[in-house]
């Protein structure tokens, strides 16, 4: 039986690891990847630019050697330009002779994801106008936040990319702005309650946050000088862009239905339109258990989860059962904050148009007598849920302390459709080094019940 995979990112990679799993040498594996280097993960890219991984070459999911399989072959520089439903084939051209062959599949999985978006302004062409996502960007702005020439990075998009490249930029010593079209940083991922310390934090540490800020060109003569905004003026050496996504479909179009933003349409077993023909990834948009509708949920996360579906059902008639969906869970430093935040928020919630309540709780971590000093911190904590059955939705935790675990508690609670009262009566340890007589999650569930802890 032979499997062909297009994109060797999380996707392709967790495919190939569900096929040899599963269907061991039954199976013939073919993974055609566009790009020369193969499975960069940009996950790692901020480790990279911070020197916590120093080698480019580690900052990646696999490399063809960890297959070394008979029945596993993974061609790079390798584009898959069009798909032959009738007669099951794929048309794939290498870069490296520019030769094009077809190539049979008895199954195709497409994880074709997406690639960032380049402003639609004039000079977003100028030199040092940069992107956030893949090896060439990383080794490119690498290189730039090591020259002494880059004095001033202005960073476009203040989402989690954003921010991991403002965070880098500063830490290298370079001057930051870093711009976002919304009201508040993070403002897709969390609350203003919380958006309001980081945005504080952000600026402490020497970013400069502006704000609502609608940017109209990128000047210069040759190599980009400004930005240029509604308001202002902002100098800068070099620009990276993180301000959203297109998916790699357009070699798509017209063989495999899309939506009118270029996402591939599957439906509840991520089945495309054609026969044997499924789709995972960015390039999709995902089943929010939330939401109980598709969103763009563009995460490694599940790009994964859904691969290790489509390949355990790859071979059943009717798949025995759809897609279980995602729960969307993300978790970021800034600084010396951490948070996790899963599910829904009142942006993505309104975005969705899923009518969420809104609760919001700040505590120290350990039981008050322990001092600040000794490791007790505040910590913040979000709940979203259904105003009317109390079904937790969404939830975010925040503290200088590393409470990110506590995000994949939300995250299995949301999960399985856990209610502010199973969650405020939830049996968590105590012990005074760790947390409070009740868990945080407990009292922050309390309080959004109105039981003042
Ligand atoms: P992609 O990673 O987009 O890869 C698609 C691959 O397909 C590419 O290699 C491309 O070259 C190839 N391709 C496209 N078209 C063709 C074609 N026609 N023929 C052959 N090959 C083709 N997610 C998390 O969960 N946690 C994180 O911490 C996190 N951090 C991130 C940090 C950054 C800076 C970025 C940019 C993303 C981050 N993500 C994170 C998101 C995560 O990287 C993506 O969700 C994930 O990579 C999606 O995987 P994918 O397989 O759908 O596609």
């Amino acid at each position: 039986i032979k499997v062909v995979i297009v994109g060797a990112s999380h996707g392709g990679h967790q495919s190939i690891l569900e096929l040899l799993t599963r269907y061991g040498e039954n199976v013939d594996i073919t993974l055609f990847e566009a790009g020369d280097y193969v499975s960069f993960m940009s996950c790692g890219m901020e480790l990279y630019l911070e020197d916590k991984v120093t080698d480019v070459n580690d900052v990646r999911n696999f490399r063809p050697e960890n297959f070394p399989q008979s029945n596993v072959h993974i061609l790079n520089n390798h584009e898959v330009k069009t798909i032959d439903a009738d007669k099951k084939t794929v048309t794939v051209t290498s870069a490296s002779d520019n030769e094009t062959k077809e190539y049979p599949y008895d199954k195709l999985i497409l994880s074709s994801g997406v690639k960032p978006n380049n402003l639609p302004v004039p000079g977003a062409d100028l030199e040092n106008v940069y992107l956030m996502r893949g090896y060439n960007w990383a080794t490119k702005i690498k290189e730039k936040l090591n020259d002494p020439a880059i004095k001033k990075i202005a960073v476009v998009g203040a989402g989690y990319i954003g921010i991991e490249a403002a965070e880098a930029s500063r830490k290298a010593g370079k001057e930051v702005v870093l711009l976002d079209v919304i009201d508040r940083p993070l403002g897709t991922y969390l609350d203003a309650e919380m958006t309001d310390i980081l945005e504080q934090h952000l600026n402490e540490n020497g970013i400069e946050v502006l704000t609502n800020a609608k940017i109209e060109a990128f000047t210069g003569n040759g190599k980009v000088e400004a930005i240029k905004t509604s308001e202002k003026e902002i100098p800068a050496d070099l620009v990276i862009q993180a301000a959203g996504v297109k998916a790699n479909t357009e070699w798509l179009k017209g063989i495999v239905d899309l939506d009118e933003r270029g996402w591939i349409q599957t439906n509840e077993y991520l089945q495309t339109n054609l026969p044997d023909v499924y789709a995972v990834g960015d390039a999709t948009l995902a089943y929010s258990i939330p939401a109980r509708k598709k969103m763009p949920i563009a995460l490694a996360t599940v790009a994964r989860r859904e691969a290790r579906y489509v390949v355990k059902h790859l071979f059943e008639e009717v798949p025995n059962k759809p897609f279980g969906g995602v729960v969307g869970s993300s978790a970021l430093s800034v600084f010396d904050y951490h948070f996790a935040a899963s599910g829904l928020n009142s942006f993505t919630a309104a975005k969705a148009g899923v009518d969420v309540r809104v609760s919001y709780y700040e505590d120290t971590l350990r039981p008050k007598y322990v001092p600040e000093e000794q490791g007790n911190p505040k910590v913040s904590i979000q709940l979203f849920s259904d105003p009317m059955t109390h079904q937790l939705l969404g939830g975010a935790v925040l503290s200088t302390y590393d409470v990110t675990g506590q995000g994949n508690v939300l995250a299995l609670a949301i999960q399985n459709k856990l209610t502010l009262e199973e969650l405020a009566e939830a049996d968590f340890f105590f012990q005074p080094g760790f947390d409070r007589q009740w868990s945080m999650l407990n009292l922050a569930a309390q309080q959004a019940l109105g039981e003042e802890p």
